[in-house]
């Protein structure tokens, strides 16, 4: 069932028992940003010709039973006081910002399945996960930027590329004067973080199984690598690698898990959150080495940003698309049946590349 002609849960996927909207940039960021009712420009209605759409941020909802809204509403308390603590600069526990790794998962997952909806996309998607679904369900990334700056607002990054479309894995969320940059894919970060990951990954197109990931091999490196991943970013204030665990109900994999073979790893439990089975630690990336922080207590203070190393807004959103053209160029594809892509689907991945391209471009240009 493609989105469009169903008003499913965003969070669940079923058709939403007790009815009711989430705000998918939250009611209290909007009141954090500016008038909640302000209208804003939101990306194009492909159906009419691109045409821009103005939008109240107010109307940015999704369809939602209400016991999936109130299963977040504790986790969105809790982000708002911890946004507000970055805008004061604070230092705020490993906890925290795992819980907006969390959010991240949330909003962008949110953002991807309501865009879709808005904005009439040429090719539709049946979704295979929603909020519920993938909320710290794969390997995260998170950078915090902050900048000078009174300028009130909120920008989502990213979330208007037709890479995005298909592959909500990249997105970045400025609220006032700090942005946050967030990846998420398939074991994007576990091999870097010295953890059990799949030596290749094939993603099946067409057939009965297209969509799904073939993972094969088992590769778990002794050392962390430095840097944990082959992204360029520009230096943030704070820049955080999260490996997740993908369970598996294969035999060999005592651990319960991907690539697990032992029951108990002395090394994989120095690289987990402590209390957690599933989330690996927090690996902070500094620009000369990784440091494992494993206890959700620890303080994470920021990082100094300062003379060249300071980016403009403009060329982070940039940067945002340059991710999403890296990550979905890295996608092995395997063509099942057909054998062999079509001509319309090899033209639509180049007009994909050179949509995120052209969205680049706009970024660095402006003035
Ligand atoms: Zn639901």
């Amino acid at each position: 069932m493609s989105l469009s002609e169903n008003r499913l849960c965003i969070f669940c996927g079923c058709a939403p028992n007790d009815k009711t909207r989430e705000h998918v940039i939250p009611y209290w960021l909007l009141e954090m940003t500016g008038d909640p009712l302000r209208v804003v420009t939101f990306g194009q209605n492909f159906k009419k010709d691109k045409a821009p759409i103005r939008y109240s941020w107010s109307n940015f909802v999704a369809p939602a039973c209400d016991g999936c809204n109130n299963k977040y509403a504790a986790l969105e308390a809790q982000i708002k006081t911890y946004v507000a603590a970055l805008q004061r600069r604070e230092t705020l526990p490993a906890s925290a910002y795992v819980a907006l790794l969390d959010w991240l998962d949330k909003v962008r997952i949110g953002v991807w399945l309501t865009r879709h909806m808005i904005e009439n996309h040429p090719v539709a998607i049946t979704p295979h996960f929603h909020i519920s679904t993938r909320v710290a369900q794969k390997d995260r990334m998170l950078a915090v930027y902050v900048f000078d700056s009174d300028n009130k607002g909120i920008n989502l990054l990213g979330g208007d590329s037709l890479i995005f479309n298909d592959m909500p894995s990249c997105f970045g969320c400025r609220i006032n004067d700090i942005l946050l940059l967030n990846v998420s894919a398939d074991f994007f970060c576990s091999r870097g973080c010295g953890m059990p990951h799949p030596q290749s990954m094939t993603l099946l197109m067409g057939g009965e199984n297209s969509g799904m990931l073939k993972l094969d091999g088992i590769g778990y490196a002794a050392e962390i690598s430095n840097p944990v991943t082959d992204l360029k970013l520009f230096k943030p204030v704070v820049w955080l690698y999260q490996p997740i665990r993908l369970p598996s109900d294969d035999p060999s994999f005592k651990g319960g898990f991907y690539g697990h073979t032992n029951a108990f790893d002395s090394r994989l439990y120095e690289r987990t959150l402590q209390g957690q089975s599933r989330q690996g630690a927090l690996f902070r990336q500094f620009m000369d080495r990784v440091e494992v922080i494993a206890d959700p207590s620890a303080s994470i203070e920021f990082d100094a940003v300062v003379g060249g190393d300071c980016a403009m807004q403009k060329d982070i959103a940039a940067s945002i698309y340059d991710i999403q053209i890296r990550l979905f160029n890295a996608l092995r594809y395997e063509w099942v049946d057909p054998k062999e892509p079509g001509a319309g689907d090899t033209a639509y991945r180049q007009l994909q590349l050179d949509h995120a391209a052209e969205l680049a471009d706009a970024y660095r240009k402006l003035a």
